[in-house]
């Protein structure tokens, strides 16, 4: 499996089995799959997501955001229980270009992508039960 460092952008390839063992990249030696959050932007989206082998769920953010703010340690504590999916924040203020393209008419906004497919989106804050549900009925598919 091709994974893409967090960190330098490297793609690292990753035996399936050694996905759950935290790898770290060859080229600047971070982990893979910090097991938190990673930020994306309009600098280093498209690398992501066109290479990465894993699905990425993308939570569309601001800091004026109220609800954002509330859901944050929920969707940090998700992270750390699912070592095959990449979470990832997307600072809409910062990246307007890609909050665009996304066509986010309200935030929070969760996107559940593979690759370059959107898979299920959904709007509002959730709680981690309430996400890992979400995400487990998207991701049997
Ligand atoms: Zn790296």
């Amino acid at each position: 499996m091709i994974i893409v460092c967090p960190s330098c952008l490297a793609k690292n390839r990753v035996p399936e089995e050694k996905i759950e063992a935290q790898p770290s990249c060859g080229q600047c030696h971070q982990p893979l799959i910090p097991l938190a959050p990673i930020d994306l932007n309009e600098q280093n989206f498209s690398q992501f997501i066109t290479h990465s082998d894993l699905p990425i769920l993308i939570d569309l953010w601001a800091e004026w955001c109220g609800p954002c703010k509330m859901m944050a340690p929920h969707f940090s504590a998700v992270a750390k229980q699912n070592p095959r999916v990449i979470f990832a924040k997307i600072n809409t203020e910062e990246s307007p270009r890609l909050s665009s393209a996304f066509h986010v008419r309200s935030i929070p906004t969760l996107v559940l992508m593979n690759k370059t497919n959107e898979i299920a989106r959904i709007s509002g804050a959730l709680r981690s039960s309430e996400l890992q549900q979400w995400l487990d009925q998207h991701l049997n598919v």
